[in-house]
C-alpha cells in the first residue's frame, strides 16, 4: 500500500517546482477550466495551448458563447476533431447561461447533469476549481496508478477503474486539484506510455512496479476483440416420408455436433444443390430468422425449407425422424429451430 502523506508530500513538492506553465492553470474562473479540460480530451497540452488562446479571446464569457452560433463555435474548434465535444459544451454552456443565471453550478452532482460532463471532467473541473474530493481517473492515471502499486488488471475494464477511484480517494480528501493535477503531470512528463523517466521520477520510492522491475509490462489493457457476423441460410429439409436431412460437424467450434445443413448465405444456390442434390426454391420466403451469439461471433440465420424426393445420402448427411432428434446431439441454436418449426 502506498502510503498517503509520504507519497503526497514527494508528488506535490515536484509538481510546485516543476509544473509546465498553461493558460488555463493561471485561472479559478470555471468556464476557462471547464473548455481546457474539454478541449485536453484526447488531444496533447502544446496543440490545444493556441486554441484555447483563440477560443477565449473570441468567446470570453459564458454569454459570449451562449449566445454564438454553432457555426462560428465550430470554426474555433475546426482541427482539434472530435466535434461532438464542442457541441455539447456549447449546448452545456447555454443552459449554464439560462439556467443557473451564468454561473457554472458549483456542485458535482449538479454539474455532472449537464451535457458532455462525464464523471472525469466532473471530477477535474471540480477539484481543480472548488477542491471537491473527487478522484480524476483518465487514461493517464490508469496507467500511473497501475504501475505505482504493480497491479496487473486490465485498465480497460470499468472494474478496474472503479477499484482505483476507490483507492485514489484517500489521497484526494484535501488539496484534491492540486493532486489530480499532478497526477496528470506525472503522466505527461514523467511516467509515460514508452519510455517513462523513473531515474527522475519524483515518486519512484513508492512505485512497486520499478521496485519489482515490471513497469515495461504496465499498464495492461487487453484489447476488444471485434465480434464477427456471419449471415447463414439453413436448410430445414424434409424427403417424403418426413424425415429431416442433417449432419455432422467436423469443424472447430461445435465438433461433431448435428445441425441442419447451413450455408453462409452468400454461397451460390447452385453449390447447395449439388452438395445436397436438392431442389431448392431461393424465391421461398424464409419461414423465419434468428440469431445466436457466441462469445466471439454471432450468427444470424435464416431458415429455409426444402424437399427432396431423394432418399440415400452419405455421411456425413444422414435422415433423421423427429423421434430421432432426442437421440442426437444438437447445438441449441439448432434445437431452437427445431422446436420453433415443430412447435415443441
Ligand atoms: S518510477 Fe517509473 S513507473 Fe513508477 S511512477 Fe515513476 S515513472 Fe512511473
Amino acid at each position: 500500500m502506498i502510503e498517503v502523506n509520504a507519497f503526497k508530500n514527494d508528488l506535490l513538492t515536484w509538481f510546485h517546482e516543476n509544473q509546465r506553465q498553461m493558460p488555463w492553470r493561471e485561472t479559478k474562473d470555471p468556464y476557462y477550466i471547464w473548455l481546457s479540460e474539454v478541449m485536453l480530451q484526447q488531444t496533447q497540452v502544446n496543440t490545444v495551448r493556441p486554441y484555447y488562446n483563440a477560443f477565449i479571446e473570441r468567446f470570453p464569457t459564458i454569454q459570449a458563447l451562449s449566445e454564438s452560433q454553432e457555426d462560428d463555435v465550430l470554426k474555433y474548434w475546426e482541427g482539434l476533431g472530435y466535434y461532438s465535444r464542442v457541441r455539447n459544451f456549447h449546448e452545456a454552456v447555454k443552459e449554464v447561461h439560462h439556467n443557473y443565471n451564468g454561473a457554472v453550478p458549483s456542485q458535482p452532482d449538479e454539474f455532472i447533469k449537464l451535457k458532455g460532463v462525464g464523471p472525469y471532467t466532473n471530477a477535474a473541473v471540480m477539484s481543480i476549481v472548488h477542491n471537491h474530493p473527487l478522484p480524476a481517473v483518465d487514461g493517464n492515471v490508469l496507467r500511473v496508478w497501475s504501475r505505482l502499486n504493480n497491479n496487473h488488471s486490465d485498465i480497460a475494464l470499468q472494474s478496474t477503474k472503479k477499484t482505483f477511484e476507490e483507492e485514489l480517494q484517500p489521497f484526494v480528501e484535501s488539496e484534491s486539484g492540486d493532486f489530480n493535477q499532478a497526477m496528470m503531470e506525472l503522466g505527461a512528463t514523467m511516467c509515460t506510455p514508452k519510455k517513462p523517466l523513473c531515474l527522475m521520477c519524483p515518486v519512484q520510492s513508492h512505485c512497486q512496479a520499478f521496485e519489482n522491475g515490471t513497469v515495461d509490462q504496465l499498464p495492461v489493457k487487453k484489447k476488444k476483440v471485434k465480434k464477427k457476423t456471419i449471415d447463414y441460410l439453413v436448410l430445414y429439409i424434409t424427403n417424403r416420408n418426413g424425415d429431416i436431412l442433417v449432419r455432422q460437424r467436423d469443424t472447430k467450434l461445435l465438433n461433431g455436433m448435428w445441425e441442419f445443413p447451413m450455408f453462409e448465405s452468400d454461397t451460390s444456390i447452385h453449390t447447395i444443390e449439388d452438395e445436397l442434390d436438392a431442389v431448392i426454391d431461393m424465391q421461398t420466403e424464409p419461414i423465419f430468422t434468428t440469431k445466436h451469439i457466441f462469445t466471439h461471433m454471432t450468427w444470424n440465420m435464416k431458415v429455409i425449407r426444402a424437399y427432396t424426393q431423394k432418399s440415400d445420402v452419405e455421411y456425413p448427411y444422414r435422415w433423421m425422424s423427429k423421434n430421432e432428434k432426442e437421440a442426437l446431439s444438437f447445438s441449441t441454436s439448432m434445437s431452437k429451430i427445431f422446436n420453433k418449426i415443430n412447435e415443441v
